[in-house]
């Protein structure tokens, strides 16, 4: 809630290039989060152990590890699958972005970036999963299939609860307000990444792949409009 002293948001920053864990830490500290930093995935996963944070940034290239297996790993288990993640990655080729994205991750940021940029990424998916996560109580029933509450962050297709990322929450919740809706793929990305234009169109396709396999029987309520974008028909 707005106006009560609140917890700073703590950021695991995961990154073995020095100079870009520190330039993400100075950035992200300066505009008010907790950051703790680790040069390669092992002691991060033994710190989740202990404490989660609000968000990760995982570089996909680390000594230890490789950063898609880490994200594979998180969002598998239920523990931490809630955990926005944002990939750094100097890949850029779509094809590492499309499987980050297929893994679980929340969005990714190519290197070089600037720290503006990143801080952006950073609000925007900490303000997605704090919006899914606050607000009062409102469920959202698809076709007698699909129950969404909104207070909860909680879905449940024929009442068995599925996972999803924050991003995939999203789109689903925004399809299942208004069902016949057709959202195109600009409109998607627009209320998902409001500052944000450089996002494939491809990743909302990802997301929404991912969505419907978690939604099982339910998937095909969500409808593709050739050459348009997204709906949920009932
Ligand atoms: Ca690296």
């Amino acid at each position: 809630m707005n106006g009560k002293t609140k917890a700073k948001k703590t950021v695991f920053v995961v990154e073995d290039e020095p100079d870009i864990l520190a330039l993400i830490a100075i950035n992200l500290k300066k505009s008010g989060y907790d950051v703790e930093e680790y040069s390669e995935a092992g002691s991060m996963l033994k710190t989740l152990e202990k404490r989660a944070p609000d968000l990760i940034i995982l570089d996909l290239m680390l000594p230890d590890h490789d950063g898609l297996d880490v994200c594979k790993t998180l969002k598998k288990n239920d523990a931490y699958s809630e955990i926005p993640i944002i990939m750094v990655t100097a890949k850029t080729e779509e094809f590492d972005i499309v499987l980050g994205l297929e893994l679980g991750a929340d969005d990714y940021i190519p290197k070089p970036f600037s720290p503006r940029e990143l801080v952006a990424r950073v609000k925007a998916v900490l303000r997605r999963s704090k919006a899914t996560q606050s607000h009062t109580s409102k469920q959202i029933t698809v076709a007698d299939m699909i129950t969404i509450d909104t207070a909860k962050y909680e879905v449940r297709v024929q009442g068995k609860k599925i996972h999803l990322t924050s991003t995939e929450f999203m789109i689903l919740k925004m399809l299942s307000e208004k069902p016949g809706w057709v959202y195109s793929r600009e409109k998607i990305l627009d209320l998902l990444w409001s500052d944000e234009k450089d996002v494939y169109d491809r990743t909302v396709d990802v997301h929404i792949k991912n969505l419907r396999d978690k939604l099982g029987p339910a998937g095909r309520l969500i409808k593709n409009v050739r050459g348009v974008g997204y709906k949920i028909e009932l």
